[in-house]
Protein backbone atom coordinates (compact mmCIF):
# COMPACT_ATOMS: atom_id res chain seq x y z
CA UNK A 1 0.00 0.00 0.00
CA UNK A 2 1.21 3.51 -0.67
CA UNK A 3 1.09 6.08 1.97
CA UNK A 4 -0.04 9.62 0.77
CA UNK A 5 2.65 12.37 0.88
CA UNK A 6 1.55 14.67 4.33
CA UNK A 7 0.40 17.69 4.29
CA UNK A 8 3.72 19.70 3.70
CA UNK A 9 4.03 22.11 6.14
CA UNK A 10 6.60 24.93 5.65
CA UNK A 11 7.41 26.54 9.05
CA UNK A 12 9.71 29.19 9.08
CA UNK A 13 10.94 31.14 11.96
CA UNK A 14 14.03 32.81 13.24
CA UNK A 15 16.19 30.71 14.77
CA UNK A 16 17.82 31.98 17.97
CA UNK A 17 22.44 31.35 18.41
CA UNK A 18 24.86 33.03 19.61
CA UNK A 19 26.12 34.01 16.07
CA UNK A 20 26.35 37.76 15.33
CA UNK A 21 23.86 37.01 12.13
CA UNK A 22 22.16 34.84 13.93
CA UNK A 23 19.03 36.51 13.29
CA UNK A 24 19.03 36.24 9.86
CA UNK A 25 19.58 32.53 9.74
CA UNK A 26 16.23 30.60 9.69
CA UNK A 27 14.70 27.27 10.02
CA UNK A 28 12.22 25.38 7.60
CA UNK A 29 10.19 22.39 8.76
CA UNK A 30 9.48 20.84 5.44
CA UNK A 31 8.58 16.49 4.45
CA UNK A 32 9.43 15.91 8.67
CA UNK A 33 12.74 17.70 8.04
CA UNK A 34 14.47 20.71 10.37
CA UNK A 35 16.15 22.61 7.56
CA UNK A 36 18.59 24.93 9.23
CA UNK A 37 19.77 28.21 6.48
CA UNK A 38 22.83 29.32 7.80
CA UNK A 39 24.33 32.43 6.19
CA UNK A 40 27.88 33.51 5.98
CA UNK A 41 26.98 37.49 6.02
CA UNK A 42 23.78 39.10 6.22
CA UNK A 43 21.26 39.31 3.35
CA UNK A 44 18.97 42.49 2.52
CA UNK A 45 15.38 41.16 3.74
CA UNK A 46 14.37 40.94 -0.25
CA UNK A 47 17.14 38.26 -0.99
CA UNK A 48 16.58 36.61 2.69
CA UNK A 49 12.87 36.00 1.24
CA UNK A 50 13.84 34.88 -2.26
CA UNK A 51 16.34 32.50 -0.58
CA UNK A 52 14.13 30.77 1.59
CA UNK A 53 11.30 30.17 -0.77
CA UNK A 54 13.71 28.25 -3.16
CA UNK A 55 15.00 26.35 -0.37
CA UNK A 56 11.62 25.60 0.83
CA UNK A 57 10.91 24.91 -2.91
CA UNK A 58 13.52 22.56 -3.38
CA UNK A 59 12.88 20.77 -0.12
CA UNK A 60 9.26 20.08 -1.11
CA UNK A 61 10.33 18.55 -4.62
CA UNK A 62 12.34 16.01 -2.85
CA UNK A 63 9.58 15.40 -0.52
CA UNK A 64 6.74 15.26 -3.60
CA UNK A 65 9.61 12.01 -4.94
CA UNK A 66 10.74 10.72 -1.68
CA UNK A 67 7.18 10.87 0.41
CA UNK A 68 9.44 12.78 3.20
CA UNK A 69 12.32 15.29 3.10
CA UNK A 70 15.41 12.94 3.10
CA UNK A 71 17.14 13.73 6.65
CA UNK A 72 15.64 14.95 9.90
CA UNK A 73 18.08 17.40 10.04
CA UNK A 74 19.79 19.56 7.27
CA UNK A 75 22.30 22.47 7.44
CA UNK A 76 22.25 24.82 4.50
CA UNK A 77 25.51 26.76 4.53
CA UNK A 78 24.73 29.54 2.10
CA UNK A 79 27.47 32.38 1.10
CA UNK A 80 27.02 34.98 -0.97
CA UNK A 81 29.15 36.19 -4.07
CA UNK A 82 29.11 39.45 -6.76
CA UNK A 83 26.73 38.67 -9.82
CA UNK A 84 23.38 36.62 -9.82
CA UNK A 85 22.64 32.88 -9.62
CA UNK A 86 23.56 29.51 -7.69
CA UNK A 87 26.75 28.08 -8.13
CA UNK A 88 28.38 25.40 -6.39
CA UNK A 89 26.42 23.13 -4.24
CA UNK A 90 28.56 20.46 -1.96
CA UNK A 91 26.55 18.00 -0.15
CA UNK A 92 28.19 16.32 3.14
CA UNK A 93 27.15 13.72 5.45
CA UNK A 94 30.27 13.05 7.95
CA UNK A 95 29.61 16.30 10.31
CA UNK A 96 25.81 15.97 9.98
CA UNK A 97 23.92 16.54 6.65
CA UNK A 98 25.09 19.50 5.19
CA UNK A 99 24.64 21.55 2.08
CA UNK A 100 27.33 23.87 1.29
CA UNK A 101 26.24 27.06 -2.02
CA UNK A 102 26.51 30.29 -2.84
CA UNK A 103 23.95 32.56 -4.43
CA UNK A 104 24.74 35.73 -5.83
CA UNK A 105 23.93 39.11 -4.17
CA UNK A 106 21.57 40.31 -7.37
CA UNK A 107 20.06 37.18 -7.60
CA UNK A 108 16.00 38.16 -8.87
CA UNK A 109 13.71 35.10 -8.45
CA UNK A 110 14.12 33.86 -11.75
CA UNK A 111 17.49 33.02 -10.88
CA UNK A 112 16.12 30.93 -7.91
CA UNK A 113 13.17 29.11 -10.19
CA UNK A 114 15.69 28.14 -13.05
CA UNK A 115 17.92 26.37 -10.70
CA UNK A 116 18.25 23.00 -10.34
CA UNK A 117 21.75 23.01 -7.96
CA UNK A 118 19.57 23.11 -4.72
CA UNK A 119 17.54 19.82 -5.12
CA UNK A 120 20.63 18.16 -7.28
CA UNK A 121 22.08 18.30 -3.39
CA UNK A 122 19.01 17.82 -1.52
CA UNK A 123 18.68 14.16 -4.05
CA UNK A 124 22.15 13.25 -2.70
CA UNK A 125 21.16 13.25 1.20
CA UNK A 126 18.44 10.71 -0.19
CA UNK A 127 21.80 7.97 -0.96
CA UNK A 128 24.12 6.02 1.05
CA UNK A 129 28.04 6.88 0.26
CA UNK A 130 29.06 4.13 -1.80
CA UNK A 131 32.75 3.27 -2.83
CA UNK A 132 34.42 5.48 -5.54
CA UNK A 133 34.01 2.91 -8.36
CA UNK A 134 30.17 3.55 -8.30
CA UNK A 135 30.25 7.28 -7.90
CA UNK A 136 27.74 7.21 -11.45
CA UNK A 137 24.76 5.93 -9.38
CA UNK A 138 25.18 8.85 -6.79
CA UNK A 139 25.45 11.97 -9.45
CA UNK A 140 23.48 9.54 -12.40
CA UNK A 141 20.72 9.21 -9.61
CA UNK A 142 20.71 13.11 -8.53
CA UNK A 143 20.82 13.89 -12.27
CA UNK A 144 17.73 12.08 -13.04
CA UNK A 145 15.63 12.75 -10.56
CA UNK A 146 15.99 16.59 -9.75
CA UNK A 147 14.23 17.15 -12.34
CA UNK A 148 11.43 14.72 -12.56
CA UNK A 149 11.11 15.83 -8.25
CA UNK A 150 10.65 19.49 -9.31
CA UNK A 151 8.13 18.41 -12.11
CA UNK A 152 6.38 16.23 -9.78
CA UNK A 153 6.12 19.61 -7.48
CA UNK A 154 4.65 21.42 -10.65
CA UNK A 155 8.04 23.20 -10.75
CA UNK A 156 8.83 22.08 -14.50
CA UNK A 157 7.13 20.85 -17.57
CA UNK A 158 7.19 17.30 -19.12
CA UNK A 159 8.29 18.66 -21.85
CA UNK A 160 11.45 20.38 -20.33
CA UNK A 161 12.57 17.05 -18.50
CA UNK A 162 12.04 15.03 -21.83
CA UNK A 163 13.88 18.09 -24.10
CA UNK A 164 17.02 17.86 -21.53
CA UNK A 165 17.16 13.96 -21.61
CA UNK A 166 16.74 13.78 -25.26
CA UNK A 167 19.72 16.75 -25.40
CA UNK A 168 21.76 15.19 -22.35
CA UNK A 169 21.66 11.77 -22.36
CA UNK A 170 23.70 11.33 -25.57
CA UNK A 171 26.85 12.27 -23.35
CA UNK A 172 26.18 9.32 -20.82
CA UNK A 173 26.67 6.53 -23.87
CA UNK A 174 29.66 4.68 -23.68
CA UNK A 175 32.38 5.81 -26.14
CA UNK A 176 35.01 3.68 -27.93
CA UNK A 177 37.77 2.35 -25.21
CA UNK A 178 35.19 2.13 -22.61
CA UNK A 179 34.84 -0.59 -19.69
CA UNK A 180 31.42 -0.10 -18.04
CA UNK A 181 29.94 2.23 -15.71
CA UNK A 182 32.48 1.30 -12.45
CA UNK A 183 35.80 1.79 -14.42
CA UNK A 184 34.83 4.72 -17.19
CA UNK A 185 34.96 7.54 -14.38
CA UNK A 186 34.67 10.03 -17.36
CA UNK A 187 31.96 12.84 -16.37
CA UNK A 188 29.66 11.87 -19.03
CA UNK A 189 29.37 8.65 -17.96
CA UNK A 190 29.62 9.31 -14.45
CA UNK A 191 26.59 12.02 -14.52
CA UNK A 192 24.42 11.16 -17.67
CA UNK A 193 25.70 7.16 -17.79
CA UNK A 194 24.22 7.31 -14.37
CA UNK A 195 21.72 9.18 -15.31
CA UNK A 196 20.71 6.83 -18.39
CA UNK A 197 21.11 3.88 -15.79
CA UNK A 198 18.74 5.66 -13.68
CA UNK A 199 16.18 5.88 -16.81
CA UNK A 200 16.69 2.06 -17.86
CA UNK A 201 15.93 1.43 -14.21
CA UNK A 202 12.88 2.88 -14.01
CA UNK A 203 11.19 1.99 -17.38
CA UNK A 204 12.11 -1.80 -16.61
CA UNK A 205 10.46 -1.51 -13.20
CA UNK A 206 7.54 -0.24 -14.38
CA UNK A 207 7.03 -2.71 -17.47
CA UNK A 208 7.79 -5.51 -15.02
CA UNK A 209 5.24 -4.42 -12.51
CA UNK A 210 2.37 -3.37 -15.23
CA UNK A 211 3.46 0.46 -14.55
CA UNK A 212 2.04 -0.04 -10.00
CA UNK A 213 5.95 0.81 -9.02
CA UNK A 214 8.68 2.57 -10.49
CA UNK A 215 12.00 3.29 -9.43
CA UNK A 216 10.60 5.61 -6.87
CA UNK A 217 10.01 3.20 -4.96
CA UNK A 218 13.47 1.48 -4.84
CA UNK A 219 14.50 4.62 -3.97
CA UNK A 220 12.21 5.57 -1.26
CA UNK A 221 13.42 1.63 0.13
CA UNK A 222 17.13 2.40 0.08
CA UNK A 223 16.23 5.75 2.07
CA UNK A 224 13.50 3.65 4.67
CA UNK A 225 16.75 1.45 5.48
CA UNK A 226 18.78 4.30 6.53
CA UNK A 227 20.83 4.74 3.21
CA UNK A 228 21.16 8.67 3.58
CA UNK A 229 24.38 10.35 2.84
CA UNK A 230 25.59 9.77 6.63
CA UNK A 231 25.80 6.38 5.60
CA UNK A 232 28.44 4.07 3.98
CA UNK A 233 26.78 1.17 1.86
CA UNK A 234 28.41 -1.59 -0.40
CA UNK A 235 26.39 -1.43 -3.78
CA UNK A 236 25.19 -4.77 -3.38
CA UNK A 237 23.41 -4.05 0.00
CA UNK A 238 22.09 -0.44 -1.78
CA UNK A 239 20.72 -2.36 -5.37
CA UNK A 240 19.32 -5.72 -3.04
CA UNK A 241 16.89 -2.37 -0.69
CA UNK A 242 16.18 -0.99 -3.48
CA UNK A 243 14.81 -3.92 -5.53
CA UNK A 244 13.34 -5.00 -2.39
CA UNK A 245 11.50 -2.28 -2.45
CA UNK A 246 10.00 -2.96 -5.83
CA UNK A 247 9.37 -6.16 -5.77
CA UNK A 248 11.34 -6.82 -9.28
CA UNK A 249 15.59 -7.47 -9.42
CA UNK A 250 15.51 -4.89 -12.24
CA UNK A 251 18.27 -2.70 -10.31
CA UNK A 252 20.72 -5.75 -9.75
CA UNK A 253 20.50 -7.09 -13.66
CA UNK A 254 21.19 -3.66 -15.05
CA UNK A 255 24.21 -3.32 -12.74
CA UNK A 256 25.65 -6.24 -14.12
CA UNK A 257 24.93 -5.54 -17.36
CA UNK A 258 26.14 -2.32 -17.24
CA UNK A 259 29.33 -1.75 -14.59
CA UNK A 260 31.69 -3.54 -16.73
CA UNK A 261 30.85 -4.00 -20.08
CA UNK A 262 29.80 -0.58 -22.96
CA UNK A 263 26.25 -1.88 -23.13
CA UNK A 264 25.40 1.02 -25.68
CA UNK A 265 21.84 1.83 -25.83
CA UNK A 266 19.76 3.07 -29.12
CA UNK A 267 18.24 6.08 -27.84
CA UNK A 268 16.96 6.92 -30.86
CA UNK A 269 14.91 3.68 -30.73
CA UNK A 270 14.31 4.50 -27.10
CA UNK A 271 12.45 8.26 -27.40
CA UNK A 272 10.39 6.21 -30.41
CA UNK A 273 9.23 3.68 -28.07
CA UNK A 274 8.36 6.62 -24.92
CA UNK A 275 6.77 8.72 -27.57
CA UNK A 276 9.24 11.10 -27.46
CA UNK A 277 9.98 13.45 -30.54
CA UNK A 278 12.43 16.98 -30.88
CA UNK A 279 10.43 18.58 -33.46
CA UNK A 280 11.90 21.93 -34.68
CA UNK A 281 13.38 22.88 -31.34
CA UNK A 282 10.27 21.99 -29.46
CA UNK A 283 9.10 18.47 -27.97
CA UNK A 284 6.09 16.43 -29.13
CA UNK A 285 4.36 13.78 -26.95
CA UNK A 286 3.07 11.01 -28.73
CA UNK A 287 0.54 9.26 -26.99
CA UNK A 288 -0.11 6.37 -29.07
CA UNK A 289 3.75 5.03 -28.38
CA UNK A 290 3.99 1.90 -26.83
CA UNK A 291 5.45 2.99 -23.54
CA UNK A 292 3.54 6.24 -23.71
CA UNK A 293 1.88 5.20 -20.12
CA UNK A 294 5.05 4.45 -19.05
CA UNK A 295 6.48 8.21 -20.23
CA UNK A 296 3.74 9.92 -18.75
CA UNK A 297 3.93 8.38 -15.21
CA UNK A 298 7.57 8.97 -14.72
CA UNK A 299 6.86 12.93 -14.45
CA UNK A 300 3.44 12.81 -12.90
CA UNK A 301 2.89 12.18 -9.15
CA UNK A 302 0.71 9.65 -8.16
CA UNK A 303 -0.41 11.61 -5.44
CA UNK A 304 -1.53 15.05 -7.19
ZN1 LIG B 1 25.99 15.84 -7.46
Amino acid sequence: MRRVVPLILAMIWLASGSRTTAQDDAQLEIGGGKIDVIFSSAPAEPLRDLVLRWVASCARAVTVYYEQFPVSHLQIRLRFFEGHGVRGGRTTGWDGPAIAIAVGWSSSASDFTEDWVLTHEMVHLAFPSVPEEHHWIEEGSATYIEPIARARAGDLTPEKIWGDLVDGLPKGLPQPGDSGLDFTPTWGRTYWGGALFCLLADIEIRKRTRNKKGLEDALRAILKAGGTIESDWPIARTLEIGDGGTGVPVLRELYEKMKATPAPVDLSALWKELGVERRGGKIKFDSKAPLAAIRTAITQSKDR
